[in-house]
């Protein structure tokens, strides 16, 4: 069946083809990553030390409205989704969530990491509080930082808040969880406001 044959050949083909693609995009992107890490200084083990994972850039971002802030926001289709029920859930209990930030680009990343340089802190004081480039779940648009009135943005007094304890209690439902709970293993600090979306 010659037909058949050649009909799976060119599949297979395709497929590899996306294969070498995604390699190439994968190699390209740590390369850019590698290049900023050095320019930044942050230690070669960094990955490896803290456990994380290499986060994609989003592509396809979708808005999800101003932040607290009165930028644009924006996330992946099915995360920004996510947010906009779960938001509107807790509404319906009186909790109001706001948003802080959600998707961030690596340069975007980088330069938050230059200006804190720049004001003399060191790296290594700066990445515990701060993901290297290439490794914030912000970049994956799936990455929420949240807050509720009368909290101070980015504090772990959040942690105190109704809006915290709901989403500890519902967030879930919604696929979106913690990521650095007190202790966490990545060697991060403390962050009750910052969740993700899982799919
Ligand atoms: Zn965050």
């Amino acid at each position: 069946m010659p037909h058949c044959f050649c009909y799976c050949f060119r599949r297979i083909e395709a497929g590899s083809n996306i294969v070498i693609l995604n390699y190439f995009r994968k190699r390209r992107y740590l390369k850019r990553i590698d290049a900023l890490h050095e320019s930044l200084g942050i230690p070669m083990d960094y990955a490896r030390v803290h456990k994380l994972p290499l986060c994609p850039e989003a592509q396809g971002l979708c808005s999800i409205g101003p932040d607290i802030f009165e930028r644009e926001q924006r996330m992946i289709p099915p995360a920004a989704n996510a947010w906009r029920s779960m938001k509107t859930s807790a509404a319906g209990e009186q909790i109001e969530l706001q948003v802080v930030s959600a998707f961030r680009s690596v340069e975007y990343q980088a330069g938050i990491l230059r200006k804190k340089l720049e004001k003399g802190q060191a790296i290594g004081e700066i990445l515990m509080v701060s993901a290297a480039p290439g490794f914030s779940e912000h970049h994956t648009g799936c990455a929420l930082d949240l807050t509720t009135p009368g909290c101070a943005v980015l504090d772990e007094d959040f942690e105190q808040s109704n809006a915290f304890e709901w989403l500890m209690e519902n967030a879930g439902r919604f696929s979106f969880s913690l990521s650095f709970p007190r202790d966490n293993p990545h060697g991060i600090a403390f962050e009750p406001w910052h969740w993700a979306w899982r799919d």
